[in-house]
């Protein structure tokens, strides 16, 4: 087989699981389809990055699974006017495939070094509506606020008042919740006029909210 065509088939592979675990969005399989998940996995598991699997990334962190990532990408129902808050910014693959279906995305991390390594990543793809930034994201972007979508890609026991306070009415938030020891739960919170309604969608794990900076800044 040629080049070519192993890039080919591993890209059908890949689409192929999405669907099947339930990732049907046009535009989110789209989006997926156009930025590779090569460039934001490294090292020793960069030849691992088209299999359907969370996989180390530094810091200690991980970069989630892409049948998560396109399941959590299609309950937040982003549309190409929002402004997109992300918080956990990791690899910075999540926040490449949101760039691709809203206006701006903001993306923020407590560890300085991934939030370098994930926008110097953005720059050479040419991705220049996300603004990456550290700081501890369970405060929100108040400078920014309010958005008409927030996802977290860290668990926390419940939902940041401050995130919930910086969404707009009519705006959705996605994250999981729960201990970080045990199965979380992805929860899509939406704002009413009214109040919150929050809909479990189902089972995640992942690296849970940790308060301040990381210690490599
Ligand atoms: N979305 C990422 C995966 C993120 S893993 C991707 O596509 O690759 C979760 C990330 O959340 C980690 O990088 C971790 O450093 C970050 N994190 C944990 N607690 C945080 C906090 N309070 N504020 C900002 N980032 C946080």
């Amino acid at each position: 087989m040629s080049d070519s065509d192993e890039i080919a088939e591993r890209k059908m592979r890949f689409l192929f699981a999405l669907r099947s675990k339930g990732v049907t969005d046009k535009r989110v399989l789209a989006a997926m389809e156009k930025i590779d998940r090569g460039p934001f996995v490294r090292g020793l598991f960069a030849e691992r990055a088209y299999e359907d699997t969370p996989l180390p990334i530094a810091c200690g962190q991980t970069i989630s699974q892409p049948s998560v990532v396109g399941l959590m990408t299609q309950a937040l129902a982003v549309t190409p006017r929002d402004k997109v808050l992300e918080v956990g910014t990791g690899s910075g693959y999540q926040a490449a495939i949101l760039s691709q279906l809203a206006r701006r995305v903001y993306t923020v991390d407590r560890h300085r070094r991934l939030v370098r390594e994930a926008a110097a990543l953005f720059a050479s793809l040419d991705l220049n509506n996300i603004i990456a930034m550290t700081s501890d994201g369970s405060f929100g972007l108040p400078d920014q606020a309010p958005f008409d979508r927030i996802i977290v890609t860290a668990a926390a026991e419940d939902p940041p008042g401050p995130l919930l306070a910086q969404l707009k009415i009519g705006g959705i938030m996605v994250l999981p919740v729960g201990r970080s020891d045990a199965v979380q739960s992805l929860i899509k919170v939406t704002r009413s006029e009214n109040g919150f309604d929050y809909e479990e969608l189902r089972p995640v794990r992942f690296v849970p909210l940790l308060e301040g900076l990381g210690k490599d800044t």
